[in-house]
């Protein structure tokens, strides 16, 4: 039997997202369009005798105790299998932290995923976003990947095909915005909604303009508000031949899209000038094993 497995755990973006109403047990409705790219964390997993969970994290200024979303996942598996091994978990961190980009909840994802396969525990994919849900509304969308409309609190998942390939340029400002505190300024009564529906035509039909075009996320004028800086960063990335752009989750970073490799570097180097985290990825877009 394996003892180790290392599991890749790839970020999402969100390309609409949309807060529909809030309901009586204190979240939010959202109808959110999501797509994983080709920027992840490793997640190593070793398999011990012993009862213990242990977290290793390459960045200081993640919880390494039960408050770590990976901490969570293999606390719920175990609890949900009644399992008595342990397991150590050493997270290589590359995804930035409350940007937006779902860092904690891939962890998470990937935590379940590994261990149901390291210790053979032959459940499926659906099984084991229900658990994710325990962690987090992202962690189901996370246990799947690739690219889906999610309702609800996030866990309804509506598949669709990888959007058109592309480049994406991510720019991560250095600053942290709080979820929480982002949907309590939210103004349900007065917002502009996105074309969720103009979206899914546009990735059904591979149309990468009309991607580009319905990017939308009713979260950016709230963080834009209290952020300025991130609004900046929108209008430079399109000012420097982004084909479209906008904030990720409830922010603060901000992706670009282009098909071209050359726009891809222009954006990179003209980005580079002002911020210090910028990336260059490709989407990845489609659904784990
Ligand atoms: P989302 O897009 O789902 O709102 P995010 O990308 O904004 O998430 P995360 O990177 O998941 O935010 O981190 C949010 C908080 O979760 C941070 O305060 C961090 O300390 C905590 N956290 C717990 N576990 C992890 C983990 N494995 N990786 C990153 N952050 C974690």
């Amino acid at each position: 039997m394996r003892e180790s497995i290392i599991v890749k755990a790839p970020a999402k973006i969100n390309l609409t997202l949309d807060v529909t109403g809030k309901r009586n047990d204190g979240y939010h409705e959202v109808e959110m369009i999501m797509t994983t790219i080709d920027l992840s964390d490793r997640i190593g997993l070793i398999s011990l005798e012993e009862d213990k969970i242990n977290i290793d994290v390459n960045q200081g200024f993640i919880p390494s105790n039960e408050n770590n979303l990976a901490y969570q996942a293999a606390k719920v598996i175990k609890d949900y299998t009644g399992s008595k091994k342990g397991v150590s978990v050493f997270i290589d961190k590359q995804i930035p932290v409350s940007a937006g980009l779902a860092g904690g909840s891939t962890d998470a994802a990937a935590v379940l995923r590994g261990l149901n396969e390291l210790w053979n525990l032959g459940l499926t994919l659906e099984e084991l976003a229900e658990l994710g849900l325990k962690i987090g509304s992202d962690v189901p969308f996370c246990v799947h990947g690739g690219t889906a409309v999610a309702r609800g609190r996030g866990e309804k998942l509506e598949f669709l095909p990888a959007p058109p390939p592309c480049w994406v340029v991510l720019v991560k400002p250095p600053m942290s915005v709080s979820t929480k505190d982002i949907y309590s300024r939210i103004d349900l009564n007065n917002m502009k909604h996105p074309d969720t529906p103009g979206m899914i035509n546009a990735i059904n039909q591979g149309a990468f303009p009309d991607v580009c075009q319905k990017l939308e996320n009713v979260m950016e004028e709230v963080t834009f508000n209290m952020h300025p800086q991130v609004a900046k960063i929108k209008q430079r990335m399109l000012q420097f031949g982004a084909d479209g752009s906008v904030m990720s989750g409830s922010g603060p970073t901000v992706f670009g899209l282009t098909q071209s490799e050359a726009r891809a570097e222009r954006l990179y180097h003209g980005l580079k000038g002002f911020m210090e985290e910028v990336y260059v990825v490709r989407i990845l877009g489609t659904k784990h094993g």
